[in-house]
């Protein structure tokens, strides 16, 4: 069997125990005769994977009980409008830092439904640094304020101990790429979504956590399928939900716990990311693209300063067993997302490979 690095921004590499535990279960889950994917949702079987992959991911994000997990369809892009669909209640206004391509487009998407108001932006150079913000600046009486935890394509992220103070203001945090990544305070959030191909599982699955006073205030014309409420009713079953996608995101989350929860994710990711940067930051020949300070720790974008060579660099690399190592277009370059399933040997292979590449191409 032939497995490659797989440097995807998403979707993304998945823990190889986790593939062969599926496949192992692809044919007959348990003692039910049938897989997964051809059982009824409302079977006794699916019911026990949605409440095990529920009280899972409540646990390895320590989620407090006044919170609502939901696993919905649509993408963290169909986040983008259920989120003004359902949180603007009172005022109508919410804030937004625009920090990349998604945060904009969440942006984009609250400002046709009320007053979204951009608080700070760093796409004057190229969003490659997190804007320093005031709470004075913020409008007191949102109803939400938005940002993108971790920005997938520019590499850049709100550290845990940076997030916005918005007081009484629900923040609501885009984690699609930086889910189980790092330990973050849920109760510091109103709703965390993700959608689950970057670190937690297959597309076609999106995690909300959101807490249950903000269940309430959908407005009228707001579709159910869109509204938080008709799938916190019905245990995320109020259609057919996702049935193999939640499947292996609890497959994922036993594999994360049975890694040491997401604390130990945390220290493994630093670890890898670190070593990526150092060796980065002490070659003449790459350059990261972003702020030391601002960096994440699953997304890592760098450029040689030449179109050919970086294009070089990816040609090579998959030679070398390394694949989806191009940047994005907004960006160029190369970018090596290391989410949690990327092993250190993987990052170790890109290293020894980016050394080899340098000392032929310098
Ligand atoms: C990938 C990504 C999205 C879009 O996700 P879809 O599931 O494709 O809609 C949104 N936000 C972030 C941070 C992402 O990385």
């Amino acid at each position: 069997m032939k497995r490659v690095y797989n440097f995807s921004a998403g979707p993304s590499c998945l823990p190889l125990e986790v593939l062969q535990k599926a496949a192992d279960e692809m044919v007959s889950y348990g003692e039910s005769g049938m897989s997964v994917m051809e059982m009824s949702h409302r079977s006794s079987y699916f019911i026990d994977i949605l409440h095990e992959a529920k009280s899972l991911y409540k646990e390895l994000m320590n989620v407090p009980d006044n919170y609502e997990i939901l696993f919905l369809q649509g993408g963290a892009s169909t986040q983008f409008s259920m989120i003004p669909l359902n949180l603007f209640s009172k005022t109508n206004k919410a804030d937004f830092i625009i920090t990349g391509s998604w945060a904009k487009k969440a942006y984009q998407e609250s400002a046709r439904y009320g007053e979204a108001k951009v608080i700070a932006s760093s796409e004057d150079k190229t969003f490659s640094y997190i804007p320093k913000v005031a709470s004075k600046d913020f409008t007191p009486d949102a109803d939400f304020f938005h940002i993108c935890v971790n920005n997938t394509i520019y590499g850049t992220r709100f550290k845990p101990d940076s997030l916005p103070e918005t007081g009484n203001v629900p923040l609501v945090g885009d984690m699609s790429s930086n889910i189980l990544s790092e330990v973050y305070d849920v109760s510091k959030f109103g709703l965390i979504y993700a959608g689950a191909q970057k670190n937690m599982g297959p597309a076609g699955v999106t995690a909300v956590i959101i807490r249950k006073d903000l269940l309430d205030y959908a407005k009228d014309f707001t579709p159910t399928m869109l509204k938080y409420k008709t799938h916190a009713d019905n245990d995320s079953s109020y259609n057919t939900p996702p049935c193999y996608g939640i499947y292996i995101c609890k497959l994922v989350y036993e594999w994360v716990k049975a890694n040491g929860g997401v604390a130990e994710m945390e220290a493994i990711n630093k670890e890898k990311a670190q070593k990526l940067y150092d060796f980065i930051d002490n070659s003449a020949f790459y350059k990261g693209t972003v702020v030391p300070e601002d960096r994440s720790l699953m997304n890592v974008p760098f450029i040689t300063g030449s179109d050919e060579l970086d294009a070089l660099f990816v040609k090579e690399s998959k030679k070398a067993g390394m694949e989806n190592l191009k940047g994005h277009r907004s960006v160029g370059g190369m970018r090596a997302s290391i989410y949690n399933a990327m092993p250190m040997a993987g990052i170790d292979t890109l290293i020894d490979f980016m050394q080899k590449f340098e000392k032929e191409n310098a």
